[in-house]
């Protein structure tokens, strides 16, 4: 979701199967083409399931504590994941459903805000961060901010 606010993309992987992150290195090692790697989706060393590119703030909880993994997978399902971008917290990790409503709830708001900035820019191309952006990018900005509005949205009502 943030692919129009980070920047030094080095992404860490997890396995929700096998609840272990790895390091972007670790793919340079395995696959031979070091620059093809990152076009690849990422598979699990051990496992060989498919990983999730969950950014470089994201601190992993102990192997054990299934209920903070299940929390992370959630956030991950909404895109809601741990690149340094300025727009998720570095690491932070919520402990029960309570906490993760609030967070997304916050989240939510500021994911409307970034949507009514960009549909501002879309009536007034003179109304934006004083970066010009063409139509193209425009339009995929809101439908970026839009589909992660909606799984938000979706994933909020999965928590009553
Ligand atoms: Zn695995």
């Amino acid at each position: 979701m943030c692919r129009y606010a980070w920047n030094n993309y080095k992404p860490h992987f997890v396995c929700f199967n096998c609840r272990k992150t790895y390091k972007r290195r670790l793919f340079e090692d395995i696959y031979e083409n070091g620059d093809k790697a990152e076009e690849k989706q990422a598979r699990c060393p051990q496992c060989g399931g498919y990983m999730a590119d969950i950014g470089t703030e994201f601190k992993a909880p102990k192997k054990g504590d299934l209920k903070a993994w299940k929390q992370i997978e959630k956030l991950y399902q909404v895109d809601f994941t741990f690149h340094s971008c300025g727009c998720s917290g570095p690491g932070y990790v919520p402990k029960n459903e309570a906490e993760l409503k609030e967070l997304l709830l916050l989240r939510l708001g500021l994911f409307k805000e970034n949507l009514k900035a960009w549909r501002k820019a879309e009536q007034d191309p003179s109304a934006t961060d004083g970066v010009s952006h063409d139509k193209a990018q425009i339009s995929k900005a809101i439908n970026c901010w839009q589909n992660t509005i909606d799984k938000v949205q979706k994933q909020l009502q999965t928590l009553g």
